[in-house]
């Protein structure tokens, strides 16, 4: 009898890095707990990460390739062998190329879990074919991308050195680890002494202990951001020698962000105006300060705008690249993203993208989701007849989810991996088994902007003949005639990445981590990689590609007869987007979607906690079940995000029933720069709901 403890990360529970071992015995995997030693996590894991052995054990698992047998959608499949898999799929898009060209065809993807976003943006690269559908544009890319026009660098929250206080906006770093690295860091920086201030529409974990709490209406981040930045212009809270220094533009920034006093502020914001007040002095004297800010300053109309005026914050401040402010993370020396993709293979890659005219959009690795499905549906500016779809769950988790549906529809092939039976899988012609992350090896963390990536070698073998992304991707590619381009096995991609550090894979794994050079002020030398090597407060090259230089605030969504309150949402704890709703351990925690709503709203309309609720907008309704709380404003719904029900198969998973993105899009406001969608307050009606789903206790 064989036994043994393995060391690796999470993964596929959100982008993962909680540190984790495994017990495997005989090849089986037996127990899996938090890895008191990794130096990121020290031993945190959440339910999700513990759940890693329920979720590759589950009976639903996908073990075969299977290829639809009847009409869309009516579950008739045939197990095939992976060669005949392969096969189709070339067939497929090779035909498509064929008659179209390589603009006929698409991929997509959700969050990037390991180095599986990388090979497939490589082989649409080589392909030429610029349709990568991805969810960049509401997630990091609108912070990553006006970090660069501004200071020329991504600043990440600098946990490494003692803070004074914490500005933490938009996210509850409490509920997850998140991303692996920053929820443990987060409480060590509080229980060291840092200050705190929270920006939530929700009175979450971190907002009952903060020092300052401000309840902000869902959607007007960007009107806070310019009040904070009025206030610290005013009071000449700001750092003056670094303003003088290092920044251009500081007399049109205060003309712009004159108007923002607080009294004004408090209006939009609902936040009273001595709070927002108390805010900007808390986090301006506090020297080093840092903002930690999540994505979901990145799901209104007006993110690039918001996102901007957070780092101006950090600049005016001084703390930008200071110990303990918001700094740099130089990526470690492994293989560049941009050579793993071949991007240089694809040139004019640009001019054929469907969003080429979409303000800073080009600049991004892939299209908005939204903006690739809408291309599909009208056949524009090509038409699109294949799609490949990775670790995503479009139909659940992209915005107008009905758009989505019809654009599935329309293609010619739909083909889908993952590693269960999902809404979108059961409207695909080819369904590919996925391997989990304990099931194969991989780089976590590999081109995010946190300088750091992650070993996450397999405990056991795929079941049946579940296959790992990368693998598929490998063998697709040397079949579409770019043998030169992969590699001999998976295995040998990891090799190619690690090849800068000198590190085999099996070296890698056993230092767990590498992480790139931590610098500070490293302006002093060398300036700020913008046209003029200072922060632009005002930024050229905005102004140049005709948007704004300086923070604006948006029109915000405004509530009337029909639509009388503001919806907002939140992801479940226990799960990761739309996934994992058929894992029991998790299920139990969070059975069936809930809609927090106040209690005197919900009296007012005769809601009973724990009843199904009706929530419209202006794009459908859906169904979600009440949790009363005085933690919101009355005015204001938290809906859950992700939710299908994977029980009810013969019901096609009744993926319209709770699905917030029945309620997203429909024409709404978009950012003008970076095309998110309006995700965050909507206008919405809530009542009680006349029937109640056959909501299941326990999934299959
Ligand atoms: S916080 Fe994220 S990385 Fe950590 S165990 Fe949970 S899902 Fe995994």
């Amino acid at each position: 009898m064989s036994e043994k403890w393995i060391k690796t990360h999470c993964a596929r529970f959100d982008h993962g890095g909680c540190g984790l071992e495994v017990l495997v015995k005989d090849g089986k995997l037996v127990k899996i707990r938090a890895d008191k030693t990794d130096a990121y996590s020290e031993g945190y894991c959440c339910p999700k990460g513990l759940a890693g052995i329920d979720r590759a054990c589950h009976p639903a698992r996908l073990r075969q390739p299977l290829l639809r047998r009847g009409p869309r959608g009516e579950g008739e499949w045939e197990a095939i062998p992976w060669e005949r898999a392969l096969d189709i799929l070339v067939s497929e898009f090779r035909s498509a190329m064929a008659g179209g060209g390589p603009e006929s065809v698409a991929f997509c993807q959700g969050a990037p879990r390991g180095l599986e976003f990388f090979i497939l943006l490589r082989l649409a690269n080589l392909l030429n074919c610029p349709n990568v559908g991805a969810a960049q544009h509401v997630c990091h890319m609108p912070r990553e991308q006006m970090a660069a026009v501004t200071c020329g660098f991504f600043p990440v929250p600098d946990y490494d050195s003692p803070t004074r206080c914490v500005l933490l906006w938009g996210s509850d770093p409490q509920r997850t680890n998140e991303e692996g690295i920053l929820g443990v860091r987060f409480q060590k920086a509080l229980k060291q002494g840092a200050g705190l201030i929270v920006v939530d529409p929700l009175k979450s974990g971190p907002a009952r202990t903060a020092d300052l709490w401000l309840q902000i209406r869902p959607g007007t981040d960007d009107l806070l951001a310019v009040g904070l930045l009025h206030v610290i212009i005013e009071e000449g809270l700001f750092d003056r020698p670094f303003v003088e220094r290092w920044t251009t533009g500081f007399a049109e920034l205060r003309a712009a962000v004159r108007p923002f006093d607080p009294a004004t502020v408090s209006l939009g914001t609902g936040i009273p105006a001595e709070r927002i007040t108390s805010a900007a002095r808390l986090y301006a004297k506090s020297r080093p300060a840092m903002i930690h800010w999540g994505n979901a300053v990145e799901h209104s109309a007006n993110t690039s705008q918001t996102c901007r005026s957070l780092v101006l914050l950090m600049a005016l401040t001084g703390n930008l690249e200071a110990p303990g402010g918001n700094v740099k993370a130089e990526a470690p020396n492994v293989m560049r993203p941009a050579e793993l993709i071949c991007l240089k293979q694809f040139p004019g890659r640009i001019d054929k993208l469907p969003n080429r005219t979409w303000g800073l959009i080009p600049r991004l690795l892939t299209v908005p989701n939204w903006i690739l499905f809408h291309s599909i549906l009208d056949a524009s500016p090509y038409a699109v007849q294949c799609l490949y779809v990775q670790a995503t769950n479009p139909l659940i988790s992209c915005s107008e989810a009905d758009k989505v549906l019809q654009a599935l529809l329309k293609l010619d092939f739909l083909a889908v991996a993952d590693i269960f039976m999902t809404p979108t899988a059961a409207f695909a012609d080819l369904v590919l088994p996925a391997a989990t992350h304990l099931e194969y090896n991989d780089i976590g963390h590999y081109g995010l902007p946190h300088g750091l990536v992650f070993a996450r070698p397999k405990a056991v073998d795929p079941p049946g003949d579940a296959w790992p992304d990368i693998r598929i991707l490998n063998e697709w590619g040397k079949r579409m005639g770019f043998g030169s381009r992969f590699w001999d096995t998976e295995d040998r991609i990891l090799e190619a990445v690690l090849e800068p550090s000198g590190l085999t894979y099996g070296a890698f794994a056993a230092k767990g981590l590498l992480s790139g050079p931590r610098t500070h002020y490293s302006y002093r030398e060398k300036g700020f990689a913008t046209p003029s090597g200072k922060v632009e407060l005002h930024s050229s090259l905005l102004e140049q590609w005709g948007y704004s230089p300086v923070p604006t605030v948006g029109v915000h969504a405004g509530t009337d007869e029909r639509f009388p309150f503001l919806l907002t949402s939140r992801k479940p704890r226990f799960f990761f987007h739309s996934a994992y709703r058929q894992i029991e351990s998790l299920r139990e925690r969070t059975p069936r979607p809930t809609v927090m709503i106040h209690p005197d709203t919900a009296s007012r309309l005769g809601i009973a906690a724990g009843t199904p609720v009706r929530i419209s907008t202006v794009s459908g309704s859906v169904t979600q079940f009440a949790e009363l709380t005085r933690d919101i404003d009355p005015e204001v719904i938290f809906a859950d995000f992700g939710w299908w029900f994977p029980e009810r198969a013969d019901e096609m998973f009744a993926w319209k029933e709770s699905n917030l993105n029945q309620l997203t899009g429909a024409g709404g406001p978009t950012d003008p720069i970076m095309g998110t969608v309006q995700l965050r307050a909507i206008p919405c009606s809530i009542e009680k709901a006349e029937s109640v789903p056959a909501m299941k206790s326990r999934t299959p």
